[in-house]
């Protein structure tokens, strides 16, 4: 494990070590049964084991009660923003989307390219997507309002969730998703690609209420439809067995090591303050996001040039600090700092930016 470096990706993303650890030592012998997690049918009791752990386990740590499906889905969060439309928007139905950002763009795309009726009701557009929206004149009669909790390219992150006046709340959490507690009450459905916080990549958590689900669209594929999922505890067809696995030890990890959501909101608030304090007091680092709107688990900044943000992403990597490029279709920095990352890591990083820095000027 000395050859490991800290690892600052936006995901797949660094997961907890001891969460790796773990699926090392049973890789080959899982829990006594002679094969590997990978190797196991979905259909034994082992796997069921399994998955059922990993639900109850979101239960408890998001305080779920029966009206809640947990699911466990393919295709990433980008089949989501295609399955949200399809099952719940029919005939004259319509949506109201907040736009912050790449993922949201994505997300109201996939609604069009259906000709599903919807509503962009928010944007941050105008300023490069740099605050989340306020105050957002909701539609009264729309079937749904979605917005993507964390916007992992431009780093601004929904404080407090709005009041949409009691229409459904579906939320795009591919990036925060168990990085903090959750007023339930005001979702109706969430849905996280697992590759940042939670596990591989290959495997969509979506946490879907009874009555959303209730109202979907009957006529569809069977692998287009929550319901085939909902009915067969995620197992219509050959789950991502290895992802589920994953998620679940990290679920566990979150609940008996870091002791629960409060403790890894507070810790998460601890370890981004460093970096966000740090360049507020500098005249050489510049943080993108607005205060205020600025995330705690993607923290994009700006560097004077883009000379020296090449020269700092490579001096960092040399250095084991990995993963700092901005997104391809941004540029500049960034950090994404999810729950698996350590306090150890941001002070390497933090010390390396004041090092930097004066040897720049
Ligand atoms: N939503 C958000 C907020 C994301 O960050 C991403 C991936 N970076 C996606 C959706 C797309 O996820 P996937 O690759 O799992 O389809």
């Amino acid at each position: 494990t000395d050859q490991r470096i800290f690892n600052f990706n936006a995901g797949p993303a660094a997961l907890p070590l001891p969460v790796l650890e773990e699926i090392q030592a049973s890789f080959l012998n899982f829990s006594n049964s002679g094969m590997s997690i990978t190797e196991i049918s979905h259909r034994s009791s082992y796997f069921d084991d399994v998955i059922n752990d990993a639900v109850e386990r979101t239960k408890r740590l998001l305080g779920l009660d029966d009206q809640y499906h947990v699911l466990f889905l393919q295709g990433g969060a980008s089949l989501q923003f295609a399955m949200i439309p399809m099952n719940f928007l029919s005939g004259d139905q319509s949506a109201d989307y907040v736009n912050t950002g790449t993922w949201s763009t994505k997300a109201i795309k996939e609604a069009k390219i259906q000709n599903k009726k919807h509503v962009v009701v928010a944007s941050s557009e105008d300023k490069d997507f740099s605050y989340i929206p306020e105050n957002i004149p909701f539609s009264k009669d729309a079937k749904y309002v979605h917005i993507t909790s964390n916007n992992t390219i431009k780093g601004t992150q929904f404080a407090d969730f709005p009041d949409t006046g009691g229409i459904p709340l579906i939320a795009d959490m591919s990036s925060d998703f168990f990085s903090r507690p959750l007023p339930m009450e005001k979702f109706s459905m969430i849905y996280a690609g697992a590759q940042k916080n939670l596990g591989p990549s290959g495997t969509c958590m979506v946490i879907l209420r009874k009555d959303l689900l209730e109202t979907a669209n009957p006529d569809l594929p069977s692998m287009l439809k929550y319901s085939t999922y909902a009915e067969k505890n995620s197992m219509y067809n050959t789950p991502p067995c290895f992802g589920i696995y994953t998620i679940d030890l990290v679920l566990k990890w979150i609940e008996e090591e870091m002791g629960g959501l409060e403790k890894m909101e507070a810790f998460n608030k601890e370890k981004a303050g460093l970096l966000y304090d740090f360049m507020e007091a500098s005249n050489f680092y510049r943080a993108t996001a607005a205060q205020g709107s600025r995330s705690l688990m993607n923290v994009t900044f700006r560097l004077p040039s883009e000379e020296l943000e090449q020269k700092f992403i490579k001096e960092a990597t040399a250095k084991g600090l990995g993963g700092l490029k901005g997104h391809r279709s941004v540029g500049g920095c960034r950090a994404s700092i999810y729950n698996a990352a350590t306090m150890e890591g941001i002070k390497a990083l933090v010390a390396f930016m004041e090092v930097f820095q004066k040897e720049a000027k």
